[in-house]
């Protein structure tokens, strides 16, 4: 048996096929009417279904049988309670590393509540509660399920990175009287690349296309109560429908952009049209043949948030605002427990496709700043720089926006119960682990 699977390996090298790989899909819409994530404002559960969700798994071989798996999600944020589940069950039955396993979530506003991720924004009916913390455990059989389905069925593949573009993200931090809030800012840097992956096989066509965007999954604004994927639901459904591959969409930097224009179900398919468009454009294009061995790394580091006391949180208890006073509730009884919270674990992961594309992946929700300086300090890689990967702990400031203050420094850490702003040195402790976790990868 072991001489027929050597000979069978050694073919697929002779079929001229620089990688084997697999893509896989399962629907995860819930069958029940959940809460809706994302938006503070919601006020009763999810209304129907406008377009399915669905987790998306792509595997990839090199020709030394090292391999890394990219599972995608329509999804507001996976936490590390489910990736770690998933991860490790992966590597217990398929024998795959947790640095070759990246999970990324779309950041759709319009997919279910899921455990454990922005906590303190919803009071939820212990009913409600109930269903979710379900919805929580068959997504995670599902993830491991669409992954495995992944791996599973590899077949000889070559791959090639391109490079498109799609213009309607824009920077919504604007200059306000006392800060910074949530609109529009023409001048605010934005990064309108659109890294693609081709996956084909060996007829030439096709099979797989992994490609991202740095923007809110956010066209659909609070008073939409259906499920769907949003912009990148329409893209990746666009794709599919005129390839026959499997889509798959990756959330990258884009905490602080958001679709211009939004609100409406119009706007949503069109902004997921012009990036389908985008991507095609990309494909048409020779790009740059993958070759070479895969690889990932992966390291959990330790962010800090600045100094508090547990006066400030017995003062925030008596607040107005409820979602101010869950989070004084739960820091409070940090402090009873005699641990206050000081610090978050934070997930960075990179993975090389051979000589030509990189994948860093950082937890939560990263803004632009870190893809435009990821890209300056290292200019001939081809990168897909993934925000909202592993876990999505909360908003992830640079030390400019940090400094600059507003929701993605500030506020909004009361909705992801944490105890306040990160401290100053949140940028370099990321940066010191992108460039590790790439050193071992083989980007220099
Ligand atoms: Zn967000």
């Amino acid at each position: 048996m072991k001489h027929w699977l050597s000979f069978l390996l050694i073919a697929g090298v002779a079929w001229g096929a620089e990688y084997r790989a697999g893509s896989a899909k399962v629907d995860i819409t819930p069958k029940e009417l959940i809460w809706l994530s994302g938006y503070a404002s919601r006020n009763k559960p999810a209304e129907g279904t406008l377009q399915p969700l669905y987790a998306k798994a792509l595997a990839i071989q090199d020709k030394k049988g090292a391999r890394v798996v990219m599972v995608t999600t329509d999804l507001i944020g996976l936490s590390r309670t489910i990736t770690d589940t998933v991860a490790a069950r992966l590597g217990k039955e398929h024998g795959i590393e947790r640095g070759r396993v990246v999970f990324n979530s779309s950041h759709t506003h319009t997919g279910p509540v899921i455990r454990a991720n922005l906590t303190t924004m919803y009071n939820l009916s212990p009913e409600m509660d109930a269903k979710v913390a379900a919805y929580t455990r068959q997504l995670t059989e599902d993830l491991f399920t669409v992954a495995s389905a992944a791996l599973g069925q590899m077949k000889p593949a070559n791959l090639k990175y391109v490079e498109g573009t799609a213009g309607f993200a824009i920077n919504r931090r604007e200059a306000a009287s006392g800060g910074v809030k949530i609109g529009t800012n023409p001048k605010g840097p934005v990064d309108h690349t659109v890294p693609v992956l081709v996956v084909s096989g060996e007829d030439g066509r096709p099979m797989a296309i992994l490609f991202g965007y740095a923007c809110h999954n956010t066209t659909l604004t609070g008073e939409h109560y259906k499920y769907s994927g949003d912009y990148a639901g329409f893209a990746q459904a666009e794709l599919e429908e005129a390839t026959g591959a499997t889509a798959l969409f990756m959330i990258l930097c884009g905490a602080d952009q958001n679709p211009n224009p939004r609100s409406s179900e119009k706007l949503a398919r069109d902004h997921g049209h012009e990036l389908a468009e985008g991507v095609k454009a990309a494909m048409a294009k020779p790009g740059t043949a993958v070759k070479g061995n895969v690889r990932g790394a992966y390291q959990s580091i330790k962010l800090n948030f600045k100094p508090h006391t547990r006066e400030d949180f017995e003062k925030e208890a008596q607040s107005p605002d409820r979602f101010r006073v869950n989070r004084a509730k739960a820091m409070l009884k940090a402090y009873d427990e005699g641990a206050p919270v000081r610090t978050t674990p934070y997930p960075v992961q990179a993975v090389r496709i051979g000589n030509a594309m990189t994948m860093v992946a950082l937890g939560g929700e990263v803004v632009i700043d870190y893809s435009i300086r990821i890209k300056r300090e290292y200019p001939r890689e081809k990168f897909f720089v993934a925000g909202y990967s592993n876990d999505v702990m909360s908003y992830i400031p640079s030390v400019r926006i940090l400094r600059e203050g507003g929701y993605e420094a500030d506020s909004s850490m009361i909705y992801y119960g944490q105890p306040g702003p990160y401290s100053e040195d949140v940028e370099e402790s990321i940066m010191g682990s992108v460039k590790g976790v790439l050193k071992r990868v083989g980007v220099k």
